[in-house]
């Protein structure tokens, strides 16, 4: 129970000076690797449309391709994945060439058959600005239903009557050997798409989609976008991420131009009530081990009644934002962010009871928030958090909730407040708390990390917060706060302000220096179940500060595989709950 336990396990989080810049969610491979060696019959299809014979064999994929397609447009319509997405309007910079200007956020459940296609999870849209407005309402499908769709799927609708297609080579995604093809209308029409597509050679899934739909007009004004699928549940290629990003969009007559990138991410395809379904299934078959494990004696003591009533209201909680999609289930990265809380109550001779636990909550905005005695982070400033150091002090600062006494709402015990659909979930729960409950935390948490194997490193911890001081004008979207309390208030940090006196000047343009990390670099969502996992990304340094990217969005590049995350546990819950699903060979 001593210094021993001090640098367990975190040397997955620890990168404290190299990063996975341009890499997202664990894809180490360079993304264009030469044609695969050996040459196939089909391949030695024609690289142009206007060679004599048709090529059946080419033909009878490219209609596969298309059936698949067709298929999934119907598939999506009985999906419910969580859709988030994140765009940051750029300026011209010298030295970062581009740098954020503002940003704009959009959370919600796709829903095909609702109006709009998907429901809002957020109090207020938020969206003022009104030329950024216009690229929300692309995303926020209220306005343009069709336009989030197309993203997801290649809409047009795609047949060889309206498309040329033209074989370009084959290529590894990843593990994945795909077909690539561009794809072109064969005259015009609008909301047609053009562009690259892929597809996998076993199944001929489409994989990937690269490219417009067309043609703009001075009314409706299409991006471009990089779709990717990856391969998930009962062994479908299924939407997961899409990148879109403009340099030099004319609006207004042309005289104004329109810089941003954005990315959109889906998760929790299969989150929700087939979840405790199965525990249910689980439950029938050995009953006899459910028993409620509080003795008579600890059940009629006043401290256990309220303990117990108040880890009801925590429990509640966790498990309603579970089952929404919001926050990950039980895993190694809770157990990595556990590890960091156990060496501050190590050192500073705390016992808590019942112990401190920690989740992950799966959204980008930087926040974290104490529910009871569990403590969460958001999937976004885990990412951004450059070293140990300044995770412990944002844990630092929840722990110090915990033991200040600072008490959960426990109107959260009744379960009635637990029943509303999932997009009401940020208004149904807010755990925000009062200033003065913030400012004693941050004294408290000021001596914690004074007890602890964090004392030396603190100028890091305060880098981060003057490189959040330093963003916040810009990127106040990012910096909202979903549940808990905003770090930020009036464009400045107030969160552990002191430790920004500890901390070295901040300079963009020093290549050691690394004090926040672009969004998506750290953890890798599961789409299909919203498990997480730390990126195993290698370091790669870096070659100029643009390469920094400070709470930014990065292109994706996934590293495609047929390997399912969390395989073993898979087949056993769709067997029992969906036979007609089985797992395709
Ligand atoms: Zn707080």
């Amino acid at each position: 129970m001593r210094k021993i336990h001090f640098k367990i396990s975190f040397l997955l989080l620890a990168l404290s000076l190299v990063f996975a810049g341009l890499v997202l969610a664990g894809q180490t491979a360079p993304q264009n690797q030469p044609p695969a060696a050996q040459p196939n019959a089909n391949a030695a299809a024609p690289n142009n449309a206007n060679t004599a014979a048709p090529n059946t064999a080419m033909n009878q994929i490219i209609d596969k391709i298309i059936g698949r397609e067709t298929a999934l447009g119907k598939k999506m319509q009985g999906m419910h994945p969580i859709v988030e997405t994140y765009l940051q309007n750029l300026d011209k910079d010298d030295q970062l060439t581009f740098r954020p200007k503002s940003d704009a956020y959009f959370l919600g459940k796709f829903d095909y058959k609702a109006e709009g296609r998907q429901h809002s999870m957020l109090n207020g849209e938020g969206i003022k600005d009104s030329i950024f407005g216009k690229i929300s309402q692309l995303y926020s499908i209220k306005y343009i239903p069709s336009g989030f769709l197309q993203m997801l799927v290649v809409s047009g609708p795609l047949d060889r009557k309206d498309y040329d297609f033209e074989f370009v080579r084959r290529e590894f995604l990843g593990e994945v050997r795909t077909l690539a093809f561009d794809v072109k209308p064969k005259k015009g029409g609008s909301g047609r798409f053009i562009g690259r597509i892929w597809a996998e050679d076993q199944d001929y899934n489409i994989v990937r989609f690269n490219g417009t739909y067309g043609p703009s007009t001075t009314t409706k004004v299409y991006f471009h976008f990089d779709s990717w699928r990856e391969y998930m549940g009962n062994g479908e290629w299924l939407p997961a991420y899409v990148y879109t990003e403009e340099s030099d969009v004319g609006y207004l007559l042309g005289t104004r131009k329109l810089r941003f990138k954005g990315q959109t991410r889906l998760w929790g395809y299969n989150v929700g009530t087939s979840s405790a379904q199965n525990e249910l299934t689980a439950l029938i078959v050995d009953s006899d081990q459910v028993k409620d494990n509080i003795d008579e004696a600890d059940g009629i003591s006043p401290v256990r009644a309220l303990r117990s009533w108040e880890r009801d209201a925590e429990n509640n909680i966790i498990q309603r934002l579970e089952k929404a999609g919001l926050v990950a289930p039980d895993g190694e990265v809770n157990k990595v962010l556990e590890t960091v809380s156990t060496n501050l109550e190590v050192t500073n001779n705390l016992s808590i009871d019942p112990p401190i636990r920690a989740r992950v909550l799966l959204t980008s905005p930087l926040e974290s928030f104490t529910i009871g005695h569990t403590i969460v982070l958001s999937r976004g400033l885990v990412d951004v958090l450059p070293d140990e150091a300044s995770l412990a002090m944002i844990i630092a600062h929840e722990l110090a909730h915990i033991t200040l006494g600072h008490r959960i709402d426990t109107k959260y015990s009744f379960n009635d407040r637990m029943l509303f659909e999932d997009p009401e979930a940020f208004r149904r729960i807010q755990l925000k708390r009062d200033p003065n409950e913030e400012m004693a935390a941050d004294k408290k948490a000021a001596e914690l990390l004074r007890n602890s194997p964090y004392k030396d490193k603190l100028g890091n911890a305060g880098l981060f917060l003057k490189a959040v001081d330093q963003r916040a004008g810009q990127l106040d979207r990012l910096l909202v706060s979903h549940v808990g309390n905003a770090m930020v208030k009036g464009a400045e940090v107030k969160r552990m302000a002191e430790l920004k006196q500890v901390a070295p000047p901040l300079d963009m343009t020093k290549l050691d220096q690394i004090a926040a990390l672009p969004l998506g670099g750290r953890i890798r969502v599961d789409p299909w179940t919203a498990k997480i996992e730390l990126l195993k990304a290698k370091p790669v340094a870096l070659l100029s500060p643009r390469e920094k990217m400070p709470f930014e969005v990065t292109p994706v590049n996934l590293y495609l595989t047929r390997q399912l995350v969390g395989q073993q546990q898979q087949p056993a819950t769709t067997a029992t709950t969906a036979p007609a699903q089985k797992q395709q060979p």
